[in-house]
């Protein structure tokens, strides 16, 4: 476990508010230290897992293969989570873009 002086209250679930059983500390790109239920933790799980596994066109004939592009995925997101979101994602799959490079 971590010995952060931080506190717990750091690990607290975005979604609910309360410290579940596995939260812990890790390491965002940048180096900062977030909660694995943390927003900014989610949000970076999102955009690497867009970046790492969706492709830019998709290959109807490969059905093996997500069948979803990263553009209609980030449209769906601004469609059900609004535009805001959908931005924060952009930003997000672009960064790790740029320092994946
Ligand atoms: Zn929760």
């Amino acid at each position: 476990m971590s010995t952060s002086a931080t506190g717990t209250s750091d690990l607290a679930c975005a979604a609910c508010g309360q410290v579940h059983k596995g939260a812990k500390l890790v390491t965002l790109p940048d180096g900062s230290q977030v909660s694995n239920y943390s927003e900014a933790w989610r949000a970076h799980t999102e955009a690497k897992w867009v970046l790492e596994k969706l492709p830019l066109v998709v290959n109807r004939r490969r059905k093996s293969t997500p069948q979803i592009s990263r553009r209609d995925y980030i449209m769906g997101v601004e469609h059900r989570r609004g535009k805001h979101a959908a931005d924060n994602l952009k930003r997000g799959v672009r960064a790790l873009w740029l320092v994946s490079k």
